[in-house]
């Protein structure tokens, strides 16, 4: 077809190949008719050239291209190139409003100016002592006065390493071995919590010895009566640990109800009880979720947020399960602790002024209480819209979180519903397909909004009414987008 026609454009057929799942040489350029290929990933590969060669290299560098597997899109992500407040920007100029938030890092939103000086006049003083040094201490007093179960801390430098290190603990405490945790349920990517994730549809999860998986037992989230059952006629739980406003912060929501079941369940049983608050953590509350809902964990993991947008993490909880990492000393001797745990980057002096600047604007600034009030906005808006397009589809969540509900059934489904555990929660946890998520997130990148997987996002303190105006209308779009390529039922 020739070159310029109205009905025609041209892609590098690398990049169709991509978009289409199939293989063809570098360097071939392909016409199709606009018919054949989506026009939301037409606008996408128009907008985002640079992006696209980008990827090209990056896929011979990095599995998939990525660094991450959140991070991965099809046909290529968007590389940004700066970001400011709650906007970032791509190499091809395109802004966003951005809702990945660092990942759920950025409750100030990017380079907070307090961070920022905090964290460059730190670099200026030193970046790596080596030793102990006041930060640490100033750190996790915060964290100690801000989190209720918090007696002692110690630092990681990930959420996945602290998750980790609270199994091994709590298995060093008790003596016994298994670990309980909830289907759906995310604590990175270690061995111990590597399954009862979904999917794995390579038929993983693969590297993993099969004695590791055999000491896990995964529960379907929320179900007290099967926990119950667990705990009948054995005595070997170690911990049984949750994300506690449900799995992927609350796309299957648990309740305060399901938390002081499990707390008194746990007590009764004497298995650790551990929050893996690395989301929740500074986020609902400047207490986490264990202060909101008034229920006390054991132990709990904090990362993200509490290094303020900056590597790090923390095991904190109970002084006298932490104390398993103690030095003893017997006949004179300095005994070596029953825990090894070392770790180049903890407590790392950049990252601890961040967490504590972080912390204290979170403690004495209504940030949090704001970032909550702007995503119930969107949620709102986004629901209006929905109901005005008469699609099937709802926005909910709790705190800063919006969730979107794809409803692969297309049975009218309120947030009340999903609340009452009316929804099974492996359609909850993946609601669209891979594909639809995709075409999801390449609509909203169109749209100037860049979204999570799932789909959803996490809102910062800094978003503001710009930002709600700006994603609900995109939010039109995308629906409108793709009820017109008949990606969406009853539209
Ligand atoms: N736990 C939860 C609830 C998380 O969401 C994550 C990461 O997103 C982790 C643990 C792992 O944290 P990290 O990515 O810092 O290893």
């Amino acid at each position: 077809m020739p070159r310029g026609e109205a009905k025609c454009f041209r892609v590098p057929a690398v990049l169709l190949a991509a978009a289409l799942g199939q293989r063809v040489r570098y360097g071939e350029v392909i016409v199709v008719t606009e018919t054949k290929v989506s026009r939301i990933l037409r606008s996408y590969l128009d907008k985002t050239p640079a992006s696209a060669e980008r990827y090209q290299k990056a896929l011979r560098l990095f599995p998939s291209g990525v660094t991450h597997q959140a991070r991965y899109l099809k046909p290529h992500p968007v590389y940004i190139s700066h970001a400011k407040g709650s906007r970032k920007w791509d190499v091809d100029g395109n802004e966003y409003v951005d809702y990945f938030g660092g990942h759920g890092a950025l409750i100030l939103g990017h380079g907070h100016p307090a961070v920022v000086e905090a964290v460059g006049q730190q670099i200026a003083r030193g970046t790596h002592f080596g030793a102990c040094h006041d930060l640490e201490i100033e750190w996790a007093s915060l964290i100690c006065d801000m989190a209720p179960c918090a007696e002692t801390v110690r630092f990681t430098s990930s959420g996945t390493e602290a998750t980790h290190l609270a199994l091994r603990v709590a298995r060093a405490h008790t003596g016994k071995s298994k670990v309980v945790k909830f289907g759906g349920h995310f604590h990175g990517w270690h061995d111990y919590v590597a399954s009862g994730t979904i999917p794995s549809g390579a038929g993983g999860p693969l590297g993993i010895p099969r004695e590791v998986l055999d000491q896990v037992i995964v529960v379907p989230p929320n179900d007290m009566e099967a926990l119950n059952e667990v705990f009948e006629g054995r005595d070997d739980v170690a911990a049984v640990i949750l994300e506690p406003t449900g799995a992927t912060f609350g796309v299957v929501p648990t309740g305060g109800d399901t938390l002081r079941a499990l707390r008194d369940l746990t007590r009764r049983q004497g298995a650790v009880l551990i929050f893996d608050e690395v989301v929740t953590g500074f986020r609902c509350s400047p207490g986490g979720a264990q202060a909101h809902y008034g229920v006390t964990p054991d132990l709990t993991t904090f990362a993200k947020i509490v290094a303020g947008g900056y590597p790090g993490a923390a095991l904190v909880g109970r002084a006298d399960i932490l104390q398993v990492m103690e030095f003893g000393e017997s006949e004179g001797r300095i005994v070596d602790p029953a825990i090894v745990h070392q770790g180049t980057f903890n407590a790392s002096p950049v990252s601890a002024v961040a967490g504590i600047t972080t912390l204290k604007l979170l403690q004495t600034t209504d940030v949090i209480a704001r970032a909550n009030e702007t995503a119930a906005a969107i949620r709102d808006g986004m629901n209006s819209v929905l109901r005005r397009l008469g699609a099937s589809w709802c926005a909910y969540g709790e705190f800063s979180g919006v969730h979107i509900f794809t409803n692969p059934d297309s049975r009218p489904v309120s947030p009340e519903e999903i609340y009452a555990g009316k929804v099974r929660w492996e359609t909850l946890k993946k609601s669209a397909s891979t594909e639809l998520a995709h075409k999801i997130r390449l609509a909203f990148l169109c749209e100037g909004v860049d979204v999570l997987p799932w789909p959803g996002g996490l809102v910062s303190g800094v978003h503001d009414r710009s930002d709600i105006d700006r994603t609900v209308t995109a939010f039109e779009n995308v629906v409108k987008r793709l009820a017109d390529e008949g990606d969406l039922a009853g539209c």
